[in-house]
This record gives structure tokens, C-alpha cells and sequence, in this order.
């Protein structure tokens, strides 16, 4: 452990932000073709790496995004750590890097969580977020696998991911680039993923927008998903409120805020479809009422209820332009079972 720990920020609820502090410590694991290393406390700390290290110049970069909740009984918790260990492993597989065992992924997180335990945040909707994430580590210009790696995960006491709070946000879609091609990277976590969205991303706040809805590539009338949260729609089918959310594809990267919403909506009663659905289709029916709610889900932002859908051509609105009552149900259900005030029935989370 640190002989010099950073202290535990006292900004006040609300003046944390995103992604902005970290813990004094990290969790390292080295990998060379003799496999993985032991993983290691360290400090948080800059790295040293040679300028050659292949990840500056082709982007071996995989990671991931999750969070750990103080609860009302004192406990640290993190959520289905799991899921966020085999998504790893599938991004590992895409960029041909070595894939780290699901039981040493969840060490690493746990060994992190437990020594900067006291740097968890209690407020409601903060959490400490954790980024594991693997990269080359090798040294050589040579344009192949590297053949060293470097696993660390490191923790930054979080609030909400939006400042607006729970209010509902505009999207602009992305008409003229898409964010994934078949046979592409879009279902792993690979940093070149978001890279190649930053111009979007840009463009959407020259037009008003905090996030970008991509369509498909192929067609372009697709929805797909956000830049980092996954979309779904809330429509009237036979007169029974129904969520609509395109499918699991290799386009797609598969959000456990996604599945596990998939699953409570069954709990409230709710039907979903996972079926391709057009942006006309969305247009069409917040115009005749039919889609009555937007939502954006994704481990940083949880649940956010998207108010206006701006185009190159026009805008239009869902619903009133306020977050709906089935966006405001799921977000409570799911944020209680994280944050420890409803019973977590489904096991989802991990001391
Ligand atoms: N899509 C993309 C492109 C993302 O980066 C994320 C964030 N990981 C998501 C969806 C949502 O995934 P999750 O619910 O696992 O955070």
C-alpha cells in the first residue's frame, strides 16, 4: 500500500464529476508468451513506455467500464463483475490479445475495491467507477500481435455522468458515419472504437446534442446505439407498453445495463422486443404517438431518457420531451438493486 496516499476527495455531492479523481492505488498484471503474472497493488502512478510501445501506434487498446456502490448496510458491492470479465475476453479475442481468466479479472477489480475501499462514495447516484483495461506493452515497430501485455485496473470516485441530472437528453444522429461495419470491431471494447467516433461526437455538440445515435452501415437506416450506451424504445403494441431495442449483433457491443434492463422489464410487466427497428420507425411513431419514450442505458449514465432526436433534415420529439414513466420505472428498479435499496432477486451483486 501507498506511503503517500492521495486524500479522499471531499468535493461536496454533485462537484465529483466523471472519471475526474482517482484512488491512490491500481491493480497491474503483466502478460508475456510465458502467460499471466500474479496481480499486483500498486501506486497510481504515471507509467514509463519506451516510445515504441505498440499500443502509441497500433492501438492494442482493450477495456472496460464498471462500478462498485457503498450500500445502506456499509458493504461495498460490485455489479455482475462477471459479465464484464467475459466482454473483455471477447475484446481480447477480436484484437488478438491474450484473454484474461475470469476468476483473475474479478481478483484484480476485488484486490483495487478493498484497498481504496474508503474512497467509495455513499451520495446516492455515486459509485466508485473502475476501468480495467489491457494494452501492448512491447516495444517494436513490427505490425503484428505484440507479444507483451499490461492489465491494470484503476478507480475514480464518481457522480452522476451527467450534470443535467435526470433530465432528458438530445441525440443527433449520425447519418453520414457509421460507428461499426460487419465483420468490424463494433462488439468489442476496443479503444479504436471510440476513437473513430470523436468526430461525431464533436459534430453532435456543434449541433446542440450531448450523444450520438449511429445507424448501420450497411443500409443506414438501422438503429444501432449510442457512442457508449445502448438504445431502446418504448412503444404502444396492441395497446400494451412494449420495449424495442435493436439486436445483439457484431455491430453492437452488448451492454449488461442493456440485459439486465432486458431482464427487470420482464419483472414490471413490460414485453420486449429485440428486433431491428428504422429510424423512420422512430420518427413515424413519436409523431403518431406510438413511441411514447426514448431511453440510453449504459454503465456510467445508468438509465437516461433521450428528449430530442435532431437530424441533418429536422427534429423531433419523444413524447413530451421529458423523461416517461416507464424510462423513470426501470432506472428506479435497477439503480435500487445497485444501490442497495431494493432486493437484489437476481443475485447481481458481488462483496
Ligand atoms: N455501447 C457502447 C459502445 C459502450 O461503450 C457501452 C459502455 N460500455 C455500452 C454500449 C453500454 O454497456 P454497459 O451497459 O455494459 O456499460
Amino acid at each position: 500500500m501507498t506511503t503517500t496516499p492521495s486524500p479522499v476527495p471531499t468535493a461536496p455531492a454533485g462537484e465529483l464529476g466523471f472519471g475526474q479523481v482517482f484512488t491512490p492505488h491500481m491493480t497491474a498484471m503483466r502478460w508475456t508468451p510465458d502467460g499471466w503474472e500474479r496481480p499486483t497493488l500498486r501506486d497510481f502512478e504515471d507509467l514509463a513506455l519506451s516510445p515504441a510501445t505498440m499500443v502509441f501506434h497500433y492501438g492494442q487498446a482493450i477495456f472496460e467500464g464498471m462500478k462498485a456502490y457503498r450500500h445502506p448496510d456499509g458493504a461495498v458491492r460490485l455489479f455482475r463483475p462477471e459479465r464484464n470479465a467475459s466482454r473483455l475476453a471477447t475484446s481480447a479475442r477480436r484484437m488478438a490479445m491474450p484473454e484474461l481468466p475470469e476468476a483473475d479479472f474479478v481478483e484484480a477489480v476485488s484486490m483495487l475495491v478493498d484497498a481504496d475501499r474508503e474512497h467509495v462514495p455513499a451520495e446516492p447516484g455515486h459509485s466508485l467507477y473502475l476501468r480495467p483495461f489491457t494494452i501492448a506493452t512491447e516495444a517494436t515497430l513490427g505490425t503484428r500481435p505484440a507479444r507483451e501485455y499490461l492489465f491494470l485496473v484503476i478507480a475514480s470516485p464518481s457522480g452522476p455522468y451527467f450534470t443535467a441530472g435526470f433530465d432528458a437528453i438530445t441525440v443527433w444522429v449520425s447519418e453520414d458515419h457509421p460507428r461499426a461495419h460487419p465483420g468490424g470491431t463494433g462488439y468489442a471494447k476496443c479503444a479504436g472504437n471510440y476513437a473513430a467516433g470523436m468526430l461525431v461526437q464533436q459534430v453532435a455538440a456543434e449541433h446542440g446534442a450531448e450523444q450520438v445515435v449511429f445507424l448501420d452501415a450497411r443500409e443506414g437506416r438501422w438503429l444501432e446505439e449510442l457512442g457508449g450506451m445502448n438504445l431502446f424504445l418504448v412503444r404502444e403494441v396492441d395497446g400494451r407498453p412494449t420495449l424495442v431495442t435493436p439486436p445483439v449483433s457484431d455491430t453492437l457491443l452488448e451492454g449488461i445495463t442493456r440485459s439486465s434492463l432486458i431482464t427487470l422489464a420482464d419483472d414490471l410487466g413490460l414485453r420486449v422486443e429485440e428486433r431491428p427497428v428504422s429510424l423512420e420507425e422512430w420518427r413515424a411513431g413519436a409523431a403518431d404517438g406510438t413511441v411514447t419514450e426514448a431511453f440510453a442505458c449504459g454503465t456510467a449514465a445508468v438509465v437516461t431518457a433521450i428528449g430530442t432526436v435532431r437530424t441533418q433534415a429536422a427534429d423531433f420529439v419523444v413524447g413530451d420531451g421529458r423523461p416517461g414513466l416507464w424510462t423513470t420505472r426501470l432506472r428506479d428498479a435497477l439503480l435500487g438493486i445497485q444501490e442497495g435499496t431494493a432486493h437484489d432477486h437476481n443475485g447481481w451483486m458481488r462483496t
